[in-house]
């Protein structure tokens, strides 16, 4: 008990505002006599001495009572959910909190979502993905530090092992599949024998029908983190990318491309990891799977165009620098980027690191007033006269405002030519 009370007082690992935070809802809580926990992750995170910021609370109770009376004592504003007797307590502009009253749930069909009713916090740690993020510490009153750890997660966590709580686990909810491996690749520990043979011909087969949007949360949330390179490789050692989409694919050219990418330590996005994962794909494949796993159009536009990209590199050195601009001009710079950071062949890389660097940020002197000032009735000429002097910048014909000048005199006396 002493030893949670004393990590979550350690700034270094909590923020002094949310400890204080922590403490105002423990106080609320045990005024109206409510079991009141921090659950999950958090707990998980306390114990590895990881920093922490975000929390979940559950209670045991109405959490809906708890949210009304912290509004009253400290402000902002709830949002509730009377069928599940949740609250989001809405603090500050950009700050909110998640109230949740103690459920547990039963899965009437494998994959869907469960039917959930009012509980035990021992009974909503029974509804957990793994036996580490199954362990909620107390916070009202006296309890303030007090663990609850039913199924062993912290035997687990000291042995760094990943372990479910039931045996049908994966087949109820195969995102679980996708979470183990991120936290087995997160924290370095190892999926539990028993568990590892619940990566089955079953769960897999739920694993293919699952909605895509859950399906893409749970790579975007792999994307954020540091090592999702070898999560990646691990989700298909354990045959889980096949049953998602028969494009999606790891191999050793894939990973070559990641890491080459990653070497560049500059800021990643989940857009990016997209590209550099699917450009070797054709654009009716990347279509395919975008329907499948619910792509943004971001991500989609990224994608198709990185993979345009990929599929032009031997093109690329024999373009002039005007010609390769105008067309990466119409591509999102985020595919751009990842294909010039993940590729090895020298001219195309150097091609897209000066356009990254240099082109895509040349303009002309001349603006659409000059011309009018030197007598050019508005029209399509405009854009193209523009489009010219760019072109000349970018091919080194003209080198200085003097030059464009002139070139622009050559181009208005021979009415706007073009090449
Ligand atoms: P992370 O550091 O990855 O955010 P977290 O534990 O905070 O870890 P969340 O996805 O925010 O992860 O989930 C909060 C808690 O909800 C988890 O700790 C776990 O107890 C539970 N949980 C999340 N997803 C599932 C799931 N698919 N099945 C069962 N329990 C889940």
């Amino acid at each position: 008990m002493d030893n949670l009370r004393r990590l979550i007082s350690d700034p270094d690992l909590l923020p002094l505002p949310k400890h204080d935070l922590i403490r105002r809802i423990a106080d609320q809580s045990a005024a109206l006599g409510m079991p009141c926990c921090l659950v999950g992750g958090f707990v998980r995170d306390v114990l590895l001495k990881q920093p922490l910021n975000d929390f979940d609370i559950v209670m045991e109770g109405d959490a809906i009572k708890l949210g009304k009376a912290l509004v009253k004592e400290f402000g902002g504003r709830l949002t509730t959910h009377s069928k599940f007797k949740t609250a989001t307590w809405f603090i500050g502009d950009n700050e909110f909190l998640d109230l949740i009253t103690a459920r547990s749930e039963t899965y009437t069909q494998a994959g869907a979502l469960p039917t959930v009713k009012p509980s035990t916090v021992e009974d909503d740690l029974r509804r957990r993905d793994f036996t580490i993020n199954a362990m909620a510490m107390r916070i009202d009153g006296d309890h303030f530090g007090e663990l609850l750890d039913p199924l062993n997660g912290q035997k687990d966590l000291q042995a760094g092992i990943i372990r479910v709580l039931h045996p049908r686990s994966f087949v109820d909810d195969p995102t679980r599949m996708l979470r183990a491996v991120r936290y087995e690749k997160r924290y370095g520990f190892q999926i539990e024998a028993g568990t590892l043979r619940q990566f089955n011909d079953e769960a897999r087969l739920v694993l293919s029908q699952l909605s895509g949007e859950r399906l893409r949360h749970e790579f975007d949330l792999m994307f954020d983190e540091e090592n999702a390179l070898s999560m990646l490789a691990r989700a298909s050692e354990l045959g889980l990318l096949q049953p998602i989409h028969s494009v999606l694919a790891w191999d050793e050219k894939i990973k070559a491309r990641f890491l080459l990418f990653l070497e560049n330590r500059l800021p990643v996005t989940q857009l990016h990891l997209w590209a550099v994962w699917l450009m070797s794909l054709s654009s009716a494949e990347i279509k395919s799977l975008g329907k499948r796993l619910d792509f943004t159009a971001e991500t989609l536009k990224c994608a198709l165009a990185a993979s345009s990209i990929f599929q032009s590199l031997n093109a690329i050195p024999d373009m002039r620098p005007s010609q390769c601009t105008e067309w990466l001009d119409e591509m999102p710079v985020d595919a751009v980027f990842a294909v010039s950071k993940s590729i090895p062949q020298e001219k195309p890389r150097k091609m897209l690191d000066t356009y990254l660097a240099k082109w895509m940020h040349i303009k002309v002197h001349t603006a659409g007033d000059d011309l009018k000032k030197r007598g050019l009735p508005p029209g399509p000429k405009y854009k193209e006269i523009l489009r010219r002097l760019r072109a000349a910048w970018l091919d080194g014909e003209v080198e200085s405002v003097e030059q464009e000048e002139r070139l622009l005199d050559i181009l208005l006396e021979n009415k706007g030519a073009t090449r």
